[in-house]
């Protein structure tokens, strides 16, 4: 069995024997692009490459890239601890082609990975084209020598990427694995296709077109390849798990979350473990990149993740600190292929004692309130706007926190109600205000009360970083 850290070198090590340039990962906050909160995809360092405004001395690249999906378009935070295929934090697998090969050569060289090296059984594979893309059919027939049953057409933007409104796209495939019908589920296009028993492993995109305006799309005259594979779902298949947290690295660090709370990972308590698991690495990873706890943009999504595991801690018993105990385990696991989690590791490890050390009082007051209040409520009823706001402002519950905590037993926030209640005491503190005298300290004063209320609000659902309000 492989572990994680050989299944990434063995990846890297494919594309490298066939010609492939190995591209280090780039950091989590993007270089290249302001309007992006967290690099989310391999192809983010090389979006100039791909529209022609940067050149590189290689025309096909291979990286392990580090991934946040916690934030923006892509948020995966609502899934962690309850799928089997999510974390906030992954590594993105991918090999990439810039105007060198197409579709044949990729298809081939992604089915020859995971069937011939990997080893792993075609009769379980199942893959996905865009519906008008013959061309990609055709391809899998002739390549994977897959019956027609299992090229399925999908008519929607899930096989179609675009890099944005405008600039290259194209339709993509995606390879998906049956985990059999214990598990519920199923295929791709299907009503059930969100269940876990069919696992979307890999997506390859090819860029063929690009969208000048609304209306017109011109073939590039040099197709390019994009690809992505999560590391954690190949690991699981390697493996011979079905869940991304039953793999090495997560047993590991999910041991340690047990060792250190002396709270079995059973039934109970096992989505509290994974969250914490699974926020441990990303919180290390952002503060690694430069990212710290704060009240709006990127600081405030890494805020709302710690805190959330800190509310996984505390339903767990832990009356100390606890996420930061965990880290020499991570590091263990992961800084030999990630360095700078080892040089960054006494800021990551203050960083998470001071914010669970600071959130710790306010949280147990905070719970206390969420209880009073929603203790009478049940499946379908909602807790009123209010109170989650109070929470937030208050207890420093960001409402994603409340949300979650309230998941289990089926009860849902008002979140209109709580934009109203954010809105109302933002108006309440202007008309109280009786002013300086002084004009510009007004303004100064306004300014920042309205960025740092409403930016910390966006965070839930801005793909940018910067506020916007
Ligand atoms: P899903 O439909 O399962 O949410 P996706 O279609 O959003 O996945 P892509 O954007 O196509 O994912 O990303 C490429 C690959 O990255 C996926 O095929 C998957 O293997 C992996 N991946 C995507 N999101 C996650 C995540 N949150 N955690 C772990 N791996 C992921
Ligand atoms: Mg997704
Ligand atoms: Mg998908
Ligand atoms: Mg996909």
């Amino acid at each position: 069995m492989s572990g994680v850290n050989e299944i990434r070198s063995a990846f890297l090590d494919y594309f490298k024997r066939n010609g492939h340039e190995v591209v280090a990962s780039s950091p989590l906050v993007p270089r290249n692009d302001p309007t992006l909160m967290f690099t989310n995809a391999g192809m983010v360092q090389f979006k100039n490459v791909f529209t022609g405004l940067e050149q590189r001395p290689y025309s096909t690249a291979v990286s392990s890239q580090k991934c946040v999906r916690a934030g923006g378009k892509h948020n995966d935070l609502d899934n962690v601890g309850y799928t089997a295929r999510h974390h906030t934090f992954f590594e993105m697998l991918g090999n990439f082609s810039f105007g060198d090969y197409f579709k044949d050569r990729a298809i081939e060289l992604a089915w020859d990975l995971i069937t011939r090296e990997f080893g792993i059984d075609k009769d379980r594979l199942l893959v996905t084209v865009y519906h008008t893309d013959d061309e990609a059919y055709d391809l899998w027939r002739k390549i994977a020598g897959l019956p027609e049953d299992r090229i399925i057409r999908i008519a929607t933007s899930d096989n179609f990427w675009a890099m944005g409104d405008t600039g290259p796209c194209g339709p993509c495939s995606e390879i998906f694995y049956d985990h059999g019908d214990h598990i519920w589920g199923g295929p791709p296009g299907s009503a059930e296709e969100d269940g876990d028993r069919f696992i979307e492993i890999w997506n390859l995109v090819f860029m063929q077109f690009e969208q000048v305006s609304a209306g017109e799309r011109n073939a590039l005259p040099r197709p390019s390849i994009d690809t992505g594979m999560g590391l954690e779902r190949i690991a699981a298949l390697l493996q011979g798990k079905h869940d991304n947290y039953d793999i090495d690295l997560f047993v590991r660090l999910i041991a340690a979350s047990v060792e250190a709370t002396g709270v079995p990972a059973d039934d109970q308590h096992r989505a509290s473990h994974r969250v914490i698991a699974d926020h441990l690495r990303s919180a290390a990873f952002l503060i690694a990149d430069g990212v710290l706890p704060s009240n709006e943009g990127r600081g405030y999504v890494l805020r709302r993740i710690m805190r959330r595991a800190m509310r996984h801690a505390q339903l767990l018993g832990a009356r100390d600190p606890l996420m930061y105990r965990l880290l020499p385990v991570l590091i263990a696991e992961m800084g030999r292929a990630y360095p700078e989690l080892g040089r960054a590791e006494s800021l990551i490890s203050e960083t998470l004692k001071l914010e669970e050390t600071r959130f710790r009082k306010t949280l147990e007051r905070g719970l206390g309130l969420l209880e009073e209040a929603s203790g009478s409520l049940g499946e379908g009823d909602r807790l009123s706007g209010d109170v989650a706001f109070k929470l937030y402002d208050t207890y420093g519950f960001p409402l994603d926190l409340t949300q979650d905590a309230l998941r289990q037993r089926g009860v849902e926030v008002d979140v209109s109600g709580f934009k109203e209640a954010m809105e109302r005491q933002k108006a309440e503190a202007r008309a109280n205000w009786s002013g300086s005298g002084d004009a510009a300290t007004d303004a100064i004063w306004f300014g920042l009360r309205d960025r740092l209320g409403a930016t910390e609000f966006l965070g839930y659902d801005s793909e940018t970083a910067e506020g916007v309000i």
